[in-house]
């Protein structure tokens, strides 16, 4: 099919009656061509509002310019230097409502496509020649970081760029928190999630796996008996939501975490190489209508079941997947029941499910969230028959580190109390962001507030230093 200068180039994928049986990348990036088609649609704006949408002020026309002009190496470079994990945000950034939403382009055709270009030329720089050398730290301040995600990374990434010796506490046994153990192979390949982990290891950051933090070892002790100067709490929102329904606790029944991570972590993806297998039944429904939902009914077609399900009380509208990950399932012959409350998992005389019981909703004045509230529909009550059923409602912070470590404030949704600009703590030396922080939101996000850290982290190293330019920065609690 021919280009079109107004409509976004669009990036070939794997058809959806084959790409639903297995855990092979979906979408398949741009080649050359398609990639200089595209960069050649930037405007060029004065006022490159873009930017502006880009939690880590990635300087969008730039790199595309360099697309453009057929420099790759610069490409990388400019991306690179202001966003660690680019082959991971290409592919999952919600691009839509971030960068492009705010291209010019949009007022009369279509954005720029910017997150495909950003997979691009992460995916070229993936394709050259490693470098082995690991980079030595130059400071002696050590920084410890807890958990491994994209606020993990990032933080632990500019700290390394900036002289400081960085060790990445990670509770399971392999690094990438979500990245890893939530989003799947067909959205995000752990291959290039590794090589993005290579590389922040080549700059020195340093991983040790296995070690809860405020379990294994006390926070305080990192600070008091192991000698680091700052920590970084980047523990995501990992804790799942439930329902508080009857039936709740029947076989069967999985919050998307467990299912996700047995899947991905576990490896049941690539049963029977490994020895971790995950079954499901024939009909799965999944509750909820986020990113997670769809990464987990999809995730339920490739293993198997023959009908996946969404079941979420509000509609379409206020649905919180990305539109891609939508618009892939519908592909996929996902079946959506909106406006369709559980009130009770059913099960048999052995305690395995076997239907879902809800009531039809419809929508009321807006709630404290923006969003129109679901109201029941009296006596519209009806079963969906199902085997299992997967809640995938919504998480918060793993109170274990967060209540084990004194004078860290908490707010009433149990996530951790810090500065938006700084990530400062209500202690001194323990910064935090990422969804921790925020309550389970995106991976620049995280990756933005890991950024930010690391900037005030340095600021504040260097004023206790003594540096001028430390001391003139410093600003805040500490
Ligand atoms: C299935 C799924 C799909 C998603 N899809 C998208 C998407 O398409 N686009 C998008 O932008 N966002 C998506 N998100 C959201 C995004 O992944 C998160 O917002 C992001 O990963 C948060 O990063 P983080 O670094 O704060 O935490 P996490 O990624 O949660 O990482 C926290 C890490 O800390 C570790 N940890 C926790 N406690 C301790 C401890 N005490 N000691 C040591 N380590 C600890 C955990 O094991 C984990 O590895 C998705 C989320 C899920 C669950």
């Amino acid at each position: 099919m021919p280009l079109k200068r107004m409509d976004k180039t669009p990036m070939s994928e794997r058809a959806a009656g084959r790409r639903a049986h297995d855990f092979l990348e979906v979408n398949e990036g741009y080649d050359m061509a398609r990639a200089m088609f595209e960069a050649e649609r930037c405007l060029r704006c004065q006022d490159p509002v873009c930017v502006d949408g880009c939690p880590v002020r990635i300087p969008i026309p730039e790199f595309i310019h360099a697309i453009a002009a057929g420099d790759m190496r610069e490409a990388a470079t400019i991306l690179r230097g202001a966003n660690p994990l680019p082959a991971i945000c290409g592919r999952v950034c919600p691009q839509e409502t971030q960068c492009e939403e705010l291209c010019h382009m949009n007022n009369r055709f279509s954005s720029a496509a910017i997150g495909h270009l950003e997979r691009f030329v992460a995916d070229w720089e993936r394709g050259q020649p490693a470098n082995d050398a690991t980079r030595q730290p130059w400071r002696d301040e050590k920084i410890a970081v807890i958990g491994s995600g994209p606020a993990g990374l990032v933080c632990a990434g500019q700290l390394a760029d900036m002289g400081y010796p960085v060790t990445v506490y990670e509770a399971l046994h392999a690094p990438g928190g979500v990245l890893r153990y939530g989003i799947p192979e067909f959205r995000l390949p752990n291959a290039v999630l590794d090589w993005e982990i290579d590389v922040l290891r080549q700059r020195g950051v340093e991983i040790a796996n296995n070690i809860i933090v405020g379990k294994t070892i006390a926070l305080d002790a990192l600070l008091d008996d192991m000698g680091f100067a700052a920590v970084f709490v980047g523990t995501g929102a990992g804790l799942p939501k439930f329902l508080g329904i009857p039936g709740e606790n029947l076989n069967g029944v999985f919050s998307a975490n467990e299912f996700l991570t047995r899947i991905n972590l576990m490896r049941a993806y690539d049963f029977p190489v490994s020895d971790t297998p995950m079954k499901v039944g024939k009909r799965v429904a999944v509750i909820g209508a986020g990113n997670t939902a769809m990464d987990t009914v999809r995730s339920a077609l490739r293993l198997g079941a023959e009908k996946g399900l969404i079941v979420y009380r509000r509609s379409e509208t206020e649905m919180t997947a990305r539109i891609e990950e939508h618009h892939h399932a519908i592909e996929e012959g996902v079946e959506f029941h909106w406006l369709t409350n559980p009130i009770e998992v059913l099960g048999n005389v052995d305690g395995w499910v076997t239907g879902l019981k809800c009531q039809v909703m419809e929508l009321g004045e807006a709630d404290d969230s923006g969003r129109a509230r679901p109201l029941p529909v009296a006596g519209s009550e009806f079963v969906i028959p199902v085997d299992n059923v997967v809640l995938s409602i919504g998480t918060t912070p793993n109170p274990l580190l967060l209540q084990s470590t004194a004078g860290l404030e908490t707010d009433r949704w149990g996530c951790l109390v810090a500065d938006e600009e700084s990530g400062r703590t209500t202690r001194a030396r323990i910064y935090a962001g990422g969804d921790v922080v925020t309550g389970a939101a995106t991976v620049i996000l995280a990756a933005g507030a890991g950024k930010n850290a690391a900037e005030a982290i340095d600021r504040d190293l260097s004023a206790a230093r003594g540096d001028d330019q430390g001391r003139e920065l410093q600003s805040g609690r500490h």
